[in-house]
């Protein structure tokens, strides 16, 4: 089967870019272990807050850039991160309810990469990683949609429900920042 995501090819790095962005292609184990190792050297939640600040950035980056590359807008930006994400091998990721004027979300994750490199049940919420990028996107959906005034909203995500517990997939809730916390 050839790859769903376009990979633009370059004679001298190999695999360079897909819609004029540069990639990288390693295989899963990889990032995994750099993962792992970050994660037991400065504590899971310490490491989680870091992942979760540059992930909320670099969705916010990633849908700024596909929205006018693609012509795209709002929640179909979402959407189609959610596709790519899927595509691009972290995990089959689909929305389970979203309500964009209320800047609630509940998103679900099958076959996460994450669970599939550590290859057992743990106990532990183990996909972590995503709960900024989910939160960054909504944000982005977020200001698109205020753009015309008013202040927009701001949301959390967290990892609700993860495989890693022994569920049969993982769900990430993104809910509206209380008003007090904005
Ligand atoms: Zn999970």
């Amino acid at each position: 089967m050839n790859p769903e995501v376009p990979i633009e090819g370059d004679d001298y790095s190999g695999p360079g870019s897909t819609d004029g962005q540069p990639i990288r292609y390693v295989p899963r184990r990889f990032p995994a272990n750099d993962h792992a190792a970050i994660e037991a050297s400065l504590g899971r939640g310490k490491y989680a807050e870091i992942l979760y600040e540059a992930g909320y950035k670099s969705a916010r980056h990633w849908c700024d850039k596909k929205a006018r590359t693609h012509g795209l807008t709002r929640m179909a930006v979402f959407e189609h991160y959610l596709e790519r994400l899927s595509r691009g091998g972290w995990g089959r990721f689909s929305f389970i309810q979203a309500d964009e004027a209320g800047g609630c979300a509940d998103i679900r994750l099958d076959y996460s990469d994450f669970i599939l490199a550590q290859g057992e049940i743990c106990a532990a919420k183990t996909c972590y990683i995503f709960a900024g990028w989910f939160a960054g996107a909504m944000d982005w959906v977020g200001e698109q949609t205020r753009d015309k005034g008013g202040t927009p909203l701001r949301t959390l995500c967290c990892e609700a429900r993860c495989g890693a517990e022994g569920y049969d997939h993982c769900v990430f809730a993104v809910r509206p920042k209380a008003m007090s916390a904005v």
